[in-house]
């Protein structure tokens, strides 16, 4: 059984206005964003580079999870989620913001009342009953030391079972999962900077539990699910750790940069 206090605490000053990074205290050196990372890594112009630099194959594979799409419809699902995501208004981020610390309360067990915005902790609270969530551990940050790079998960949970209709390809029932919520009115869940950001923190659980324990290494969780809480609706999407994809993400990312 996975023993969730055996994850590493990583030691890291917050990134400010002045210095864009974390500071790292158990490596001494400074760590990228996972979201500015993804946010660098798949604008537009990047994107365009990179399919010429290492494929269109490569390309497809790592960013839509879809090797079939031709490269036009590629680039127009990869532009879609960019102007959901960047189009998120204020409100929007505090109605996100909002929500997750309120799913936080919820996974930590803390008593609430009065949940912000009823439909969407609605059907959070779906989400949760429908696969019969056992949330481990809530918000917690992690660093990879040796692709330097660090950011905040929502959560580790358990998933006592699995819906008939969702996810079909999968079946999650007993499986540890790391899960990130998305907040949208219409509950979807992004392709493909949100599968990529998922997958970077499931690298760096296991880069962590790796060269940061004492001891034997527990396998982490191989899985990643994102969880896009909507007004009427949620969506999951499975997504599979890819430490190929990941380091193609990194490196293309000190191209870049
Ligand atoms: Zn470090």
């Amino acid at each position: 059984m996975f023993d969730v206090a055996g994850i590493p605490v990583p030691n890291l000053t917050k990134p400010t206005k002045e210095v864009p990074k974390y500071g790292c205290r158990d490596c001494g050196e400074a760590h990228e964003r996972t979201t500015k990372v993804i946010g660098k890594c798949v604008a537009k112009e990047a994107i365009q580079y990179w399919a010429e630099k290492v494929g269109r194959e490569g390309m497809y594979t790592v960013l839509t999870d879809d090797p079939s799409l031709s490269f036009e419809d590629a680039k127009r699902k990869i532009k879609a989620s960019e102007i959901d995501t960047k189009g998120q208004s204020e409100t929007a981020m505090d109605r996100g913001s909002q929500i997750h610390n309120w799913l936080e309360m919820i996974g930590d067990s803390v008593p609430c009342d009065e949940p912000p915005f009823p439909g969407y902790v609605e059907q959070a609270k779906r989400f949760l009953d429908d696969f019969d969530v056992d949330i481990l551990k809530t918000e917690f940050q992690m660093a990879h030391c040796g692709l330097g790079y660090a950011g905040t998960v929502d959560g580790i949970a358990r998933i006592g079972k699995q819906p008939p209709r969702r996810n079909r390809q999968y079946d999650l029932t007993g499986k540890l999962v790391l899960f990130d919520y998305k907040t949208n009115k219409a509950g979807r869940t992004y392709v493909p900077s949100h599968s990529l950001q998922l997958q970077c923190y499931l690298e760096a659980l296991q880069w962590s539990l790796e060269h940061r324990v004492d001891g034997p290494t527990q396998q982490g969780p191989e899985l990643g699910l994102l969880v896009g809480i909507g007004e009427e609706s949620y969506s999951t999407r499975v997504v599979e750790a890819d430490a190929d994809a990941v380091k193609t993400l990194l490196d293309w990312y000190q191209v870049i940069s």
